[in-house]
């Protein structure tokens, strides 16, 4: 059996012009985003090989612009990623299914019925209108999601939408969008919910999970809990009006842009970008002052990257806009402003003291601090960036959210 499993995951990356090297670094990065040593790679392959079919899964959009499935499916050479979650046997899928209409319907309510599937969920949970914001087939969303969530062994919240909303949910939110685990708390579900943010969500991160959900928890919601490293954000759910304690997978989100960031080195040394398209930009200084949300922001992106681990946003030149973050849009708009205040608000972006809110402010801050004295104190830099200068200098100008037009 598990030579026949073996054979058909190497057909299948034969078929695409995979080789077994690639494969393998593929499973490096997995390994990565799972916060374990790369030197798992080759155990994870052996799992995937081992595993024969994997289970059953329902993707299922909520308000959405479809962006996290043309993140999975646009890749323009086979990529790995696709290939393994094409390995998971999607019963429905609504943007890229053959089948449609009743066909498509049965399919959930058979994949329902028996169980063992897991829920990938995209977009925005659309409550206004008592649900009717958002109607599939007649049935509202709300509902849909209730319905395919109430028997999985677990959800994956995929994109920002899904976790708290997103850009739907943004002022003045009349869709009343909020995310998968605030709704399905107020509906008693308990089924485990993931989340796995940014706009759109990176394919790796999705993978990660579900080699972990399928691989290595053996598909047992409560060993998948215990065996993956995670972290709470506690938000205030506008929407649902209830506190919701948001778990994200640790490898992936414990640490901020910052932290890994190639360009650190220049934010250290005070050499920053001011102007896109100068001279300090070709020579790849800081873009914090160009608005650079990566010191507040928890996304291992400089790690995984993006396109087949081509590039990311910084090393493309573009300032993180810090669509990891929660309530992201409302907080962090305009997007190109240095950030000379923290603004926390909206519909799930109240966040408690000592978790989300020391994540995206106190620590990080305190962080910068501790991180800037430890370098001054081993003589590699001076005082380091300017930080109560900006700070002072956007208080002067009056600015609300940002610095530097
Ligand atoms: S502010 Fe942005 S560009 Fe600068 S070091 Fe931090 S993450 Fe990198
Ligand atoms: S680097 Fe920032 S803006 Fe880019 S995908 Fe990651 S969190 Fe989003």
């Amino acid at each position: 059996m598990a030579q026949e499993a073996h054979s058909a995951l190497y057909d299948l990356l034969a078929v695409r012009g995979v080789s077994r090297r690639d494969f393998l670094k593929y499973c490096g990065s997995v390994a990565a985003a799972l916060g374990l040593s790369e030197t798992m790679a080759p155990q994870i392959a052996a799992a995937m090989e081992g595993a024969g079919k994997l289970k059953p899964a329902l993707w299922i959009n909520g308000g959405s612009c479809t962006g996290c499935t043309e993140s999975i499916a646009q890749v323009d050479t086979p990529d790995v990623a696709t290939i393994v979650l094409d390995y998971l046997s999607f019963n429905y899928f609504e943007t890229i299914m053959a089948a449609g209409g009743e066909d498509a319907e049965k399919q959930i309510e058979e994949t329902v019925a028996a169980g063992g599937y897991i829920v990938i969920y995209e977009g925005s949970v659309m409550t206004g209108q008592d649900g009717n914001t958002l109607l599939i087939n007649g049935k509202k969303g709300t509902e849909i999601l209730e319905h395919v969530a109430s028997n999985a062994a677990a959800v994956i919240a995929v994109g920002s939408c899904a976790v708290d909303g997103g850009w739907v949910m943004a002022h003045p939110n009349p869709a009343e969008a909020t995310g998968v685990q605030a709704w399905l708390q107020k509906k008693k579900i308990k089924t485990p919910v993931v989340n796995l943010p940014t706009c759109p969500v990176n394919p790796e991160w999705i993978v990660a999970m579900v080699v972990q959900l399928l691989l290595v928890a053996d598909f047992d919601a409560a060993k998948f809990l215990k065996v993956t490293p995670m972290v709470t954000r506690t938000v205030d759910c506008k929407v649902t009006g209830e506190s919701v304690d948001l778990l994200f997978p640790k490898g992936i989100f414990g640490q901020t842009i910052h932290d890994n960031c190639p360009r650190r080195g220049h934010f250290e040394n005070g050499e920053f970008v001011t102007k896109l398209g100068s001279a300090e930009e070709a020579m790849n200084y800081c873009l914090y002052k160009v608005g650079c949300k990566g010191p507040q922001t928890y996304t291992n992106c400089p790690v995984v990257r993006w396109n087949s681990r081509a590039s990311w946003c910084v090393e493309s030149g573009a300032p993180c806009i810090g669509c990891g973050g929660l309530n992201w849009v409302d907080n962090n708009a305009p997007f190109l402003m240095r950030m000379s205040d923290m603004q926390m608000g909206g519909t799930i972006g109240n966040v408690q003291a000592g978790t989300a809110a020391a994540v995206v402010g106190g620590v990080a801050a305190a962080a910068l601090v501790a991180h800037g004295l430890g370098m001054k104190a081993a003589g590699r830099v001076g005082d380091g960036p300017p930080m109560e200068e900006m700070k002072a200098y956007d208080r002067k100008r009056g600015a609300k959210k940002g610095g530097d037009k």
